[in-house]
């Protein structure tokens, strides 16, 4: 893309959205300053979440860091797309589409976000600041925007062209022009985590997991069950992916009873788990 300057751009968010798009606002000859109300980079978390890469993903994050081999290393590549059904009480699966073109690499959440984050000039980023408001003074006379400086309470008037709003699904900017937006419910909740296996790689549930789904390490599995499936992958370093989905009425979650509520459904999960193991194994 032809560097021109445009302007200066601010994005509020530094998570996996708002370091992307500093990277296509630096490619197309933005100056970029980011926002994020964490205090510091993130270093690399044992939990958190796979993501699948489609073939465009791949060749844009190539161009962004400007190597192939960095994410080709940081990744796995999944071959195979593998939808399945199983039906819990009668212990049978089969299969519904495999896909054996599939073209998609698995990264690790951190892995992913300090790969595309290290390719940044560092003194692009505000850590600790957290977007507060903003106004806008008459047409093409750009942005300003409040930050509270986290560490001082001190506040911050930050002035540009465009503003990116990279910060997630709660996000504070869409709610000052969309006031009335009420998200919807999907209809399911989805549970989700990654599971180092380094240290147990012989243990019950990982073996019992390789030999229910034998090509785990290069495939994504959709096993839908009854109101509810589950997606499995493995990541690089001998983690495991998963996702479950529970179709169910929307929870009425009260702030203090989130943890409670969390740990009961994680329980449950493991016994989910073990159920479709066991059943893809009898
Ligand atoms: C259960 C579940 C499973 C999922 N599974 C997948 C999956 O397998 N693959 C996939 O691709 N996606 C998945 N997603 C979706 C994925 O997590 C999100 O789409 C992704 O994290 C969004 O990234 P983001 O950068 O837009 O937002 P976020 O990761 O939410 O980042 C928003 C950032 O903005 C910052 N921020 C917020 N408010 C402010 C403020 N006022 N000032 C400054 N900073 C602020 C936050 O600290 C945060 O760093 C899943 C989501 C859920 C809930």
């Amino acid at each position: 893309m032809k560097r021109e300057k445009k302007g200066k751009a601010v994005v509020v968010g530094g998570s996996i959205g708002g370091v992307s798009c500093a990277h296509a606002l630096v490619a197309a000859g933005w100056e970029v300053l980011v926002l994020e109300k964490s205090a510091a980079p993130p270093t690399g978390s044992p939990t958190g979440a796979g993501l699948g890469l489609d073939p465009l993903a791949q060749r844009l994050i190539d161009s962004w860091v400007g190597a192939t081999h960095l994410l080709r290393d940081a990744t796995v590549p999944l071959t195979i797309d593998l939808n399945q059904a199983t039906d819990g009480e009668k212990k049978v699966s089969w299969t519904l589409t495999r896909d054996e073109n599939f073209n998609f690499r698995a990264a690790h959440w951190a892995d992913l976000h300090s790969l595309l984050y290290n390719a940044l000039p560092p003194s692009i980023f505000l850590w600790g600041h957290l977007f507060l408001s903003l106004c806008t003074s008459g047409e093409n006379a750009g942005i300003k925007i409040k930050a509270k400086v986290l560490q001082t309470n001190e506040t911050v008037e930050i002035a540009g062209d465009l503003l990116v709003a990279a910060d997630g699904c709660l996000s504070s900017i869409r709610k000052i022009f969309l006031p009335d937006l009420k998200l919807r419910y999907s209809g399911y909740c989805a549970w989700r985590g990654v599971l180092d296996f380094s240290d147990n790689e012989n243990s019950e549930i990982i073996t019992g997991l390789q030999k229910a789904y034998p090509d785990l390490g290069k495939c994504l599995y959709f096993d839908l069950g009854y109101r509810t499936h589950v997606v499995l992958y493995e990541l690089p370093n001998k983690r495991m992916n998963w996702i479950w989905y529970v179709g169910q009425p929307e929870p009425q979650i009260q702030e203090g009873y989130r943890d409670e509520f969390k740990n009961n459904w994680i329980t449950t999960l493991m016994l989910y788990l073990h159920t479709v193991v066991l059943s893809n194994l009898n």
